[in-house]
Parts: C-alpha cells; structure tokens; sequence
C-alpha cells in the first residue's frame, strides 16, 4: 500500500484530548499498511496568540523574527503528537520544516518552497516511521546549500500548512494528500456565515482556487495549486467522523519537475479570442438594481457575456462595460440602447446614460496557477505589452488570470510578445473546456466572502501604453499584491490628455503602504489623486459550469439588488464573478447570493 500524507488543522489538535484522537487515526492508517507522513498546525490558535504577542512589543516587527516567533507554534505540536504515538506503540519522529528538508525562498512570512530533499523522509519511513512534520514552514539558506548563505527559518504564510502538505505529497509521489478539518469538507459557503451551506462530494481545482483565493479559507490557495500542477488527489475531511469529505478533482496535469515546485513557471498560457465586441453603458445611476436590470435583459435575450467590468465612479453615476462574441453584438447594443433613455428618466438620473460600443476588439490572457501572490506577472504583462506598443483597454484579473481587451489588429503582437515574456510556447485560442462535460456541472458550485481587502483608486491617470505597467510594477517591486485591477471606461480630458481612472483592491495590511507609495509616484506618474477605501467587502460566486450560460451574471445582480444592496465594483473571468459591496452589506450580501443559486443543504451540516 502507498503513502498518504495527512494534514490537522488547528482546531484538529486544539487539545491533548484532540492531540490523543489523530494520534489514534494516523495510527490506524498506519496498521492498514500505509507509509504515513502527518504535517501539523500549531495548537489551536496558538499562531494568532503569537501575533499579539508580538504586537505587544512593536508595531513592526521585522519579518524575520516574526518567523522565528510563528514557527515555535507547529514545533509544540509535532512533538506532543509524536509522543501520542509512541505511546501506542507506533514509530514516529517530529522533524521540523528545516529537518525536512522543505527548501524555501529567503522571503520571510511568505515564502515559496522551492524544492524538498526527500531522503531523510525515506530513510525513515524505511524504517518503519511515521513522519510528523511542523506545516507552516521550511527553511532557506545554509551551508552546502545551493543558495550559500545563513541557514534562516522561513514561514509560508498563514494557512501556508496545506501548502506544505500537498507539496510533501508531490515530492514524495504519495498516494493522495487528506487534509482534516473543522468542517465536513467543502461547502458551498462559510458555513460559520451561511449555516445551511452544503457540503460538496467533490470540486474541480480550477473552482477551488478560485474560491479559495476569494475567501474560502478551508484550503490554502498554493496548496490547491500544487494539486493541479502535479495531479495530486486532495481530500478535505473532518477530523471528527469518518464520513469521505470533499474530493479536489483536476484534469491529468503535464509531467512537471519537482525543482522550482512552487516559482516554476507562473505563466502556463497565453490565451487569446480575437472575435469579440466591447458594449459599454456610461453614467448609469449609483444605485441598486442597475446592473441587474441590463444583464437580465441580456439574459433574457440568452446572451452570453463574457467580461463583466464596473469601475469606480465620480459622483453619482457608474460605467457598466461587458464583452460579448462580435456575431452577438448589434443584439447586445441594442439591449443597452433601449435602457438608457430608461435610465435617464428615473430618479437621481444623471441625464447622461450614454451606450459606447466598439467591434472588433481582442482578449489575451495570462493563465497560470502560479501566479498566486506573485505581484510582478500582472505588473509583467502591462509592460511587455506596453514594450510591444499595445495598449490596453480592459483590464480583467482573478487570482490564476489577467485579461486584457486590446484592438484586434494589435492581437498578434500581443500574443507574440506575451509567449516570448513568459517563455509559453503555446497560445490556445479560446479555450473550450472540451474535457468536462459542462451541461452537467452546476453553474454556480459556491460563492465566497472576502474581508479583508481595502479599495484603492488612482484618478486620471494618463491613457497611454505603460501606464498600468508602472503603477502595478511599483507596487509589485515593494511586494504588494493587487487583487481586482479595473480601469474606468469613461476617459476625461486632464491638463490636454486623455485620461482614466484605476482601481484596485488589495489586501488591508498593504493598503496604507499602497496609498502612501502612489502618492508618491503619482507626480512622476502625471496621475491624480489616490485615494483608499476600507471598509468594502468582496462577494464572489464560482463556476466552471457558468461558461456559456447565459444569465448567471443577472441572477447575482438580482439577488443583490432585491436585498437593496449597491454594488460598487464588479469584475468577472470565465469562472468567477465579483462584486465590491460596502463592508457593512458583506454578510448579507453573501447569503442572498447562495440564496439566489439554489446551493442551500436540505438540513444544515453541523460544524
Ligand atoms: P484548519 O485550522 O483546519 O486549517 P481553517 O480555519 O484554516 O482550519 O479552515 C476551516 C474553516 O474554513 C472552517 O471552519 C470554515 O469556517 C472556513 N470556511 C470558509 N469557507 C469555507 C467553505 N467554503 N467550506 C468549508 N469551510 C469554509
Ligand atoms: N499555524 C499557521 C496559521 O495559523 C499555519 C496553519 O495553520 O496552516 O496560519
Ligand atoms: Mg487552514
């Protein structure tokens, strides 16, 4: 029988009592023949108890000794839970990430593995041992390494304990990677917020990243990823029962080296679809119900939109801009032609509700898991196409994928340069995802919460290529990574230049860091004002099976705006759609959207 690398979360082993029960299930797998490798948390929340330590003696601890500090959590643990199982008879070691041999970037609090040198691994589960590996960390650094310098204890990041779990079952080719949990797998939402959320048999990883990026915090995201790069199978269970969980289902992945595991080629294609139309609804009144009427009239008429964009606004009106395939356009014009006047006529109207439209315009993307938390491929695509003279002019972004609208005549150059910057031989034309039957697959699979992010807006900013480039590559060279990127549809003359606005989400901790770094370009620059929003919430719904069916889109706006809740921003890839609400509607907002998909539990799961 093979080998199976088990991770327990936190709350999993909270307290001996729990520390005793996994003992008991590692031991069992262990009698059933299996080579076990079991990768820990720290107790409880032990980790954040350390933070706040942490803040009691500075407000900017250096990221160095932070790591020191966090990695103290997981080492408590893997030796009690060693213990545990000695006392039943069973062979084990605790090593730590350093002992493991878990080879990492000398980024401290984030860092990526690089490579895992196994053979001390084997050589104990030769003789017969359990592996009890401390998550969360590795090491960077060290005599005889490869790297040469100071040997330093390095932490992936928080929830960075998955990570090491699926990367430790690639290296060592296990059998399948169980990670063990508080909830009974995957859920369509939080249930902690969604109570009646239900449990899915299984996800494909392209969802899961998605929703994992997007707030779904039972997996963390670069863990999904490993899965999908190295066709891992990854299992979310509860740590209580024996009930099967959730199943990670992913498509076979192409052999791939385990050296670079996790910085290896951020960019797997560049995708392109050079056959689509822009329709774009300016000045639209800020109010709910606005985006949900458009959309359900396209629905109605089953048109199938593609990029979905809702920019920051100045004063009390919006820009709706979305993309359809060029044979759909007049249609698509002409639903957006007739609500105009209808919006000019209602209340607050701004009397300028204005439809632009434009043909023949081309979508080029980036995709590529590994572009997770990697501020600078974003920021590298803005410049190699600004290099290549193209400019951009929508800008669409998810955690796996950037996708720009460029003129259909400057496609090529575009591919062409984005294959070279990213050394991708192949550029697919729009991706038909052929090897899954998307009829059968629910439309919406779960929809996500995000708390913790803070808007920022950069006015008038000159519209000309190599400008989004700059302004992403400064923040990216500080190590800030953007999350939506939305560029206005709406150009202004400033100072006898064309001019957009830019906005951004990114997470709280940076935002202040982002706003004060801008503000300092911005004269270089020749932008205007920047300024931050914090308290924004992030509501997202994921699907693969939303690809070609018409109306999701509609529903969500629907849902959101019968609940009388604005939405601010909105941005969309092929599987995700994201509105920024204001943080004080983000509950809600949530729950009316799992609501308006149909993804409640006939009985609500215990957690
Ligand atoms: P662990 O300590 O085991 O790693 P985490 O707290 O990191 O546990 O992840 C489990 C938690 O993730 C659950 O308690 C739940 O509140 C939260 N969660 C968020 N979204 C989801 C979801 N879609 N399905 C299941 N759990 C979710
Ligand atoms: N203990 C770390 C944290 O709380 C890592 C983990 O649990 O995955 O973030
Ligand atoms: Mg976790």
């Amino acid at each position: 029988m093979g080998l199976i690398v088990q991770k327990y979360g936190g709350t999993s082993v909270g307290d001996t009592e729990r520390i005793q029960a996994v003992a008991q299930r590692v031991h069992q797998t262990a009698l059933a023949g299996h080579s076990v490798i079991v990768v820990v948390s720290a107790m409880g929340k032990s980790t954040d108890v350390l933070v706040k330590l942490a803040d009691g003696i500075t407000s900017n601890p250096s990221r160095r000794e932070m790591d020191m500090l966090l990695s103290t959590g997981e080492q408590v643990t893997i030796a009690l839970l060693s213990m545990a199982l000695h006392e039943r008879g069973q062979a084990a070691i605790s090593l730590t990430g350093a002992q493991v041999g878990i080879i990492t970037e000398a980024e401290h609090t984030r860092a990526r593995i690089l490579e895992i040198c196994t053979e001390r691994i084997e050589r104990h589960l030769d003789e017969g041992k359990v592996i009890v590996v401390a998550g969360f960390q590795g090491t960077s650094g060290g005599t005889g390494s490869r790297l040469g310098d100071d040997l330093e204890i390095t932490t992936l990041g928080r929830g960075g304990s998955d990570t090491s779990a699926v990367a430790l079952a690639a290296a060592m080719q296990a059998e399948r990677c169980e990670i063990y949990t508080d909830v009974p797998g995957i859920l369509t939402a939080d249930p902690r917020i969604v109570p009646d959320a239900r449990l899915m048999d299984e996800i494909t990883c392209d969802e899961m990243l998605e929703l994992a990026s997007l707030g779904a915090s039972v997996l963390h995201p670069r863990a999904v990823e490993i899965a999908r790069n190295y066709g891992i199978p990854l299992v979310v269970r509860s740590s209580w029962t024996d009930q099967p969980g959730t199943l990670v289902t992913g498509p076979m992945p192409q052999p791939r080296a385990l050296e670079g595991l996790e910085i290896a080629h951020p960019v797997d294609a560049v995708e392109f679809d050079a056959d689509q139309a822009k329709v774009a609804l300016l000045r639209v009144p800020d109010r709910p119900g606005v985006a949900a009427r458009l959309f359900g009239e396209l629905a109605d008429q089953s048109l199938n939109v593609d990029l979905v964009i809702q920019s920051i606004h100045e004063g009390n009106s919006n820009d709706i801009a979305f993309t359809v395939r060029s044979h759909v356009l007049d249609q698509a014009e002409s639903v957006a032609e007739h609500i105009a006047p209808i919006l000019r006529s209602q209340p607050n109207a701004t009397d300028e509700a204005e439809v632009q439209s434009s043909g023949k315009i081309a979508k080029i993307s980036i995709a590529g898991a590994g572009m997770i938390g990697r501020p600078g491929v974003a920021a590298g695509m803005f410049s190699a196409l600004a290099a290549a003279n193209v400019n951009i002019q929508m800008i669409a972004t998810s955690e796996v994928k950037v996708s720009c609208t460029v003129a259909q005549s400057d496609c090529d150059r575009a591919i062409a340069t984005l294959c070279e910057h990213f050394d991708v031989s192949s550029s697919p034309a729009r991706i038909e995802r052929t090897q899954l039957d998307l009829s059968s697959l629910p439309s919406v699979r779960g929809a996500a919460l995000d708390l913790d992010q803070s808007q920022l807006a950069i006015r008038y900013v000159p519209d000309e290529p190599g400008l989004a480039a700059k302004i992403f590559q400064i923040l990216a060279d500080r190590g800030i990574s953007v999350d939506m990127i939305i560029q206005s549809q709406r150009s202004r003359p400033c100072q006898g230049q064309m001019t957009r606005d830019i906005a951004c989400t990114v997470a709280q901790a940076d935002a202040e860091l982002a706003k004060d770094i801008l503000r300092a370009a911005a004269a270089e620059l020749n932008c205007g004002e920047v300024t931050v929003e914090h308290a924004i919430a992030k509501v997202s719904i994921v699907g693969i099976g939303m690809i070609h069916r018409p109306g999701i889109a509609a529903a969500m706006f629907k849902a959101l705006s019968a609940a009388n809740i604005n939405i601010r921003m909105i941005a969309t890839s092929e599987i995700k759609i994201s509105c920024v609400v204001a943080q004080d509607n983000g509950v809600q907002a949530l729950k009316v959207v799992h609501a308006a998909f149909d993804l409640a539990a006939a009985i609500e799961v215990p957690v």
